[in-house]
């Protein structure tokens, strides 16, 4: 028998979501965010799995696009940081893999060489968040000096959204008037067409004047809702990781006992404790406080005391029977990554694509 903590994926649920991100981005096309290991769910099998469904899939960097192109990954891909190094550009030239372009120096760099195919660049504008991409004023040159190169094919204009999550915020207001008008500018000073490309998930979800030609949902493919609160659409998501365990031991603690490393919790009356066989180094946060929910058996129990690494403890006294080899869920279809990410102050992004090599994970569907 081996250690019963593991990572369940299912595919069906990856599905479900990708659908319901087509069926918002209306005529947009759809950029599949799979970078960081697919936020911790195995980025080539979950873009094998989505290929038929989906234009193409952005990744951060080179190392990430040929570790699909290794598994077999065929459609087009993205770099959402754009290259690296002088070597990356006619690399990406050969593979089928496309380029943000956030700043002059990328430009130059792109613009010097000679490739062996023209490449789809993507020119990326900050339209206030202030990370990346090229300054208002200067897209008109940038975009000028990259359509009149030979080693371009196309140019998409695209922007990120700070803030699209707090869905009644006005900063996505802002944001998206400062990229019209690079865009009307834009227009006026080049006959040439252009693609663009705005919404995340939260714009996807919630900001329906930020669909563009092509849209870039990521953590909503992994059914988890950036938006800061629940809408018809963010309702229907379905949570695509669950994370499991067993609990391993069981004892009855009198009150005025303490649990785990520091003794950090004290019983108030005597209490039934399940010990799981789960902690920081499988990938629960040890930044989890006490009363953090886990579902033990489908009933929600505190966490108490202090996270270890490879245990947890939980208070199951109001469960009446509890066995050892009975099934835990850390986060996943029956309790949301991003409760238990608010009680470790995190969120469900980072708890998700954290997860360690050493939890298994099983696909599902
Ligand atoms: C990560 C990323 C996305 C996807 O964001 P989600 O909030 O996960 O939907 C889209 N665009 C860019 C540029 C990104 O870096």
């Amino acid at each position: 028998m081996s250690r019963p903590t593991e990572i369940l994926i299912d595919l069906d649920a990856l599905i479900h979501n990708c659908r319901l991100a087509k069926s918002l981005s209306g005529p947009g096309n759809i950029v599949a965010v799979v970078k960081a290991d697919g936020y911790g769910h195995g980025a080539a099998d979950i873009a094998l799995k989505i290929e038929p469904e989906v234009s193409m899939f952005a990744v951060s960097c080179m190392e990430e696009a040929i570790s699909l192109r290794k598994q077999g990954v065929s459609l087009p891909l993205l770099l959402l940081e754009g290259c690296f190094s002088l070597e990356e550009y006619n690399l990406a030239a050969r593979q089928n893999i496309q380029l943000v372009i956030h700043n002059v120096d990328q430009a130059n760099c792109l613009l010097e060489q000679t490739l062996d195919a023209q490449l789809k660049i993507w020119l990326k504008v900050d339209s206030g968040m202030h990370r990346l991409g090229v300054l208002p004023e200067d897209v008109n040159e940038v975009f000028g000096l990259l359509v009149a190169s030979h080693n371009v094919s196309d140019v998409v204009l695209m922007t990120h959204l700070a803030s699209a999550d707090e869905t009644s915020s006005d900063f996505t207001v802002k944001q998206l008037k400062r990229f019209a008008k690079v865009i009307d500018n834009l227009k006026v000073t080049h006959a040439k067409s252009f693609e663009t490309s705005i919404a995340n998930s939260a714009g996807l979800l919630a900001w329906e004047e930020a669909l563009g030609d092509w849209n870039r949902p990521g953590i909503m493919l992994y059914g988890l809702t950036p938006l800061d609160v629940d809408t018809a659409h963010s309702a229907k998501l379905k949570p695509v990781m669950t994370f499991r365990s067993e609990v391993i031991a069981l004892r009855e603690i009198q009150a005025g006992e303490s649990v785990g490393y520091g003794n950090t919790w004290t019983a108030s009356r005597p209490t039934q404790i399940a010990t799981l066989a789960v902690g920081y180094g499988d990938g629960y946060p040890r930044t989890a406080k006490t009363g953090t929910p886990v579902l033990i058996n489908g009933q929600r129990c505190p966490l108490v005391g202090r996270v270890s690494m490879d245990m947890i403890c939980v208070d199951v006294t109001h469960l009446g029977q509890v066995n050892i080899g009975d099934s835990a869920e850390l986060w996943g279809k029956n309790l949301h990554a991003n409760e238990v990410a608010a009680c470790a102050g995190t969120i469900g992004y980072e708890l998700v694509t954290r997860m360690p090599k050493r939890t298994k994970r099983k696909f599902i569907g």
